[in-house]
């Protein structure tokens, strides 16, 4: 058993990665590929994909695993990008949280189910046409931005995307880090990820490059001090969020404060949310 707290990586051999897959009723089940612990609360995880299974850059689906027979599902962002043929998923640990008590503790082999109805509002049809495009998250609401971040297609887009990821702590950085570094040094596309991928990652709690909430960073202009560019404004920015539930209302808030406008499917404006979790 992969030890929780631990920074590693365990991957499976390849004739695990073509073992075949049962499929079934709502869910697919997949085989866990790789696992990698960065922090005692947080880890990644590979999957099988079915290729029936397609989904927009920025989607969640249900996924999960069964536990005295009955499937135990939570809403998960997926990280990989659609074209990729594995799945990824990053995760919370919460110690008496019914899904992920369990969930640290996967292993390669270990089957995951995956529901096959992704849906989600974080994605580019529900926005208006700008110039950049703001991806700001906290904690695991980075993961749906980990799939938009690796969409050549959302780089023709826009001049500039600004992904801004808030944590406590340093450690909590990494897998963003990570996601980042990945696809500027990606073969095909790393060249306009160089470009136009500015990334911004910002703690709370520690000593850092950059610290500070992102509601405080917007307003006292830090933010664009540093990333080189004007104040938000709703004629030409967009904006993605996915964070903490607190950070959510404050940052709607101030969106709305200056003009932006929540968009949806038939209805394109100038940002969209989703919650990272629930607060129960
Ligand atoms: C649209 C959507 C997408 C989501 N995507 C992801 C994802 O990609 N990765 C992920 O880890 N979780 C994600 N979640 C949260 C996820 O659905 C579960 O809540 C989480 O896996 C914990 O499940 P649990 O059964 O262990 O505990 P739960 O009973 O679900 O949660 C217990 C408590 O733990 C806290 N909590 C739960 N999830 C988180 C979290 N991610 N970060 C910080 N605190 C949390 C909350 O206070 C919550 O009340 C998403 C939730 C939503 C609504």
């Amino acid at each position: 058993m992969t030890n929780a707290a631990d920074n590693s990586t365990v991957t499976a051999p390849p004739a695990q990665a073509a073992a075949p897959k049962k499929s079934g009723g709502a869910f697919n089940r997949e085989t866990v590929l790789e696992v990698q612990h960065y922090t005692d609360r947080l880890f990644r995880f590979r999957t099988t994909r079915d290729p029936a299974f397609r989904f927009v850059n920025g989607q969640f689906a249900m996924i999960g695993i069964e536990v005295e027979g009955k499937p135990l599902l939570r809403a998960y962002s997926m990280a990989s990008a659609n074209y990729e043929d594995d799945l990824e998923f990053f995760s919370i640990k919460v110690p008496d949280g019914p899904l992920t008590s369990r969930l640290q503790h996967l292993k390669v082999g270990d089957t995951v189910l995956v529901g096959r109805k992704p849906t989600g509002t974080l994605v580019q049809p529900n926005l208006l046409p700008g110039k950049r495009l703001y991806m700001f998250s906290t904690g695991t609401g980075i993961a749906p931005f980990s799939s938009v971040i690796k969409d050549p297609e959302v780089y023709d887009l826009y001049d500039h995307l600004i992904l801004v990821h808030g944590c406590r702590q340093v450690a909590e950085l990494q897998y963003g880090l990570d996601i980042v570094k990945a696809a500027k040094e990606n073969e095909f596309f790393g060249e306009i990820v160089r470009e136009k991928l500015i990334h911004y990652p910002t703690v709370t709690r520690e000593a850092y490059v950059h610290q500070g909430r992102a509601t405080e960073l917007i307003e006292s202009g830090k933010l664009f001090e540093d990333i080189g560019q004007p104040p938000l404004n709703p004629a030409e920015d967009r904006v993605m969020l996915c964070g903490s539930p607190g950070l959510l209302r404050d940052l709607v808030k101030l969106l709305q404060d200056r003009g932006f406008r929540e968009g949806s499917g038939g209805d394109p404006a100038t940002y969209v949310i989703e919650k990272a979790f629930v607060e129960q």
